[in-house]
């Protein structure tokens, strides 16, 4: 028997509304790349939104374009992803950290028609533009007045709103329409397209708050420093005008300093980011001896917070949440919120307690598989490769068959790549990496590309890079090589050799020669092995010299 409910469309532009009516007084205050502070309210963003949505009609385009952003955390920003989502296109998110190559490749990829850049990226514009698809048209989010010379013709997004409406005929759209598009870095190769829709968004952005409870209280005010270009920024944009939230966007500037102020001068109670970025905040915190006024709530994630960071924050007086997710999830797939039988605990036993990655959220189920392909006990101890199955985990990635072939199971589980255990009650413990990636603040580099592009060079004969811990950037890249003679190349040199294909955060921080490499049992590399060796070693910027090491 059918339930007689009513079926409406789960649509995107219905949480800007629904924040618009409800928490008018809410919104976004944006440090922007002019350099000022600049502030709206959700009904301003809805209004603006509206005339956004106009332009781009009369610029031609239509349901399921792909209309692509290179920018920081903004109020445009935020406009851009409701109003391209909202008139049934698809907000394609450009991670500006990617190499040229992979820029380059994501834009013909996506098959974008559109590109709105902040004006810290026209460099970067500049620099693709020889290779960019013919008929992509720029816009630059910023007003007339700084309208930059540039070698590529541009709007100016300002110049766009003017004068178009401020009330937009929201198309009723099928909750399954794509809405958002946003590449992840693969293993090997190309990155891969997450291509999100209404449905999957909505449902995540009702999920995220119900269990990371002590974050969304209406009124109070929430910084997004995880970027709005990489995985949705953990779904912000949606859950705090949702929540009735303030949205405090930092801009481009995301030292502790600078953050310490925004913080401060806004009085912002939660924050979000990846641990990079909270150990410059704590370096500030404590040369200043305290927190900025009114912060009592930090979500950490994309990578593992490290104890002493957990520690020291709530030794402050800051309430620690870590959370687990991946951009093919939308991102999110655990909280932080401590069960009830923790209220009572002590310090330390809470402390220990968030020292994982978190329980898993409502919408996401794991299951564990072993080393022989079976489910493993959520019992604490059994270790698998975690695969996922939920309303906003991808079912393909887009226009990849062969990745999305090699990402899911029989059943249809989304693989993470991530070596885990869960408890029974749902603790996520991440053990391991599968996927042979480095994450350096946040961002991925594929140790298999560097890999192949470093024994392009003739000197070398063979080679593995190495994930090795940073204090600040979690992990850095080194190259543990054999050399194909008796010419040793120097680290530049090979950096130099490599560089065409990467961002010069990704290449290798120091270049380390042996006799040969470890392999295992199946005649792979034994990247175990090399890390085991590595025991107890120490950067090059650690250690005060520039890398080569023998
Ligand atoms: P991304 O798609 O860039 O967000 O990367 C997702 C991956 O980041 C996950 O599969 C994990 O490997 C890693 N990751 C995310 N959050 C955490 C966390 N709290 N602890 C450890 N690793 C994490």
């Amino acid at each position: 028997m059918q339930g007689q409910m009513m079926h409406r469309p789960l649509q995107i532009i219905d949480m800007l509304r629904y924040a618009a009516q409800a928490f008018g007084q809410e919104g976004i205050v944006s440090a922007r790349v002019e350099g000022d502070l600049h502030r709206q309210s959700y009904v301003q963003t809805l209004a603006r939104t509206a005339k956004l949505a106009h332009a781009l009609t009369r610029l031609g385009v239509a349901r399921g374009d792909r209309v692509a952003t290179l920018a920081w955390n903004g109020y445009r920003h935020l406009e851009l992803y409701y109003g391209v989502a909202g008139m049934g296109a698809v907000c394609h998110t450009i991670n500006p950290r990617l190499s040229h190559e992979q820029l380059l490749y994501i834009i013909h990829h996506a098959g974008d028609r559109l590109l709105f850049l902040d004006l810290t990226f026209v460099p970067l514009l500049e620099a693709l533009l020889p290779d960019l698809p013919e008929g992509l048209r720029l816009v630059i989010l910023t007003d007339r007045a700084h309208m930059p010379e540039t070698r590529f013709e541009a709007l100016c997004y300002e110049e766009l709103l003017a004068g178009e409406p401020d009330d937009f005929p929201w198309p009723e759209l099928p909750e399954d329409t794509a809405s958002g598009l946003c590449y992840t870095s693969g293993t090997t190769g190309n990155p891969k397209g997450a291509l999100y829709s209404h449905r999957s968004t909505v449902l995540h952005a009702l999920q995220v708050p119900l269990c990371q409870t002590a974050s969304f209280r209406a009124g109070r005010r929430v910084l997004p420093v995880v970027p709005l270009f990489h995985v949705n920024a953990w779904g912000l944009p949606y859950t705090a005008p949702l929540s009735g939230m303030t949205l405090v966007m930092p801009g481009p500037n995301l030292d502790g300093p600078s953050l310490f102020r925004l913080m401060e001068g806004e009085e912002v109670f939660s924050a979000w980011g990846v641990p990079t970025v909270w150990a410059g905040l704590l370096a500030e915190i404590e040369a200043q001896g305290r927190v900025p006024r009114g912060f009592a709530d930090l979500v950490v994630g994309g990578s593992a917070a490290p104890r002493v960071m957990i520690e020291a924050y709530e030794a402050h007086g800051v309430n620690v949440s870590q959370a687990w997710g991946m951009t093919e999830m939308s991102p999110i797939g655990t909280h932080g919120t401590l069960p009830p039988r923790y209220d009572h605990a002590s310090p330390e036993e809470r402390i220990a307690a968030k020292c994982c990655a978190g329980r898993r959220a409502f919408g996401v189920e794991f299951k564990v598989v072993g080393d022989d392909g079976r489910p493993q006990p959520h019992d604490g101890e059994a270790v698998g490769e975690l695969y996922v199955r939920g309303n906003s985990v991808i079912s393909g990635y887009f226009k990849n068959e062969e990745a999305t072939r090699a990402a899911f199971d029989d059943e249809g589980w989304f693989g993470t790549g991530d070596v885990v255990s869960v408890d029974a009650e749902g603790r996520l413990v991440i053990r391991d990496r599968a996927k042979d990636l480095v994450k350096s603040g946040g961002e991925w580099i594929s140790s298999i590309d560097l890999e192949n592009a470093a024994l392009s060079h003739p000197g070398i004969a063979a080679c593995a890079v190495v994930a090795m811990p940073h204090p600040k950037w979690d992990e850095r890249p080194v190259l543990v090589a054999v050399a194909a003679g008796d010419a040793r190349p120097t680290l530049a040199e090979i950096r130099d050799h490599m560089a065409e294909h990467f961002a010069q955060w990704q290449l290798p921080d120091d270049l380390i020669w042996v006799e040969d490499l470890p392999l295992t049992a199946t005649g792979k590399v034994s990247k175990l092995t090399i890390r085991e060796r590595m025991a107890g070693y120490v950067l090059p910027e650690l250690r005060g010299d520039r890398g080569d090491s023998a």
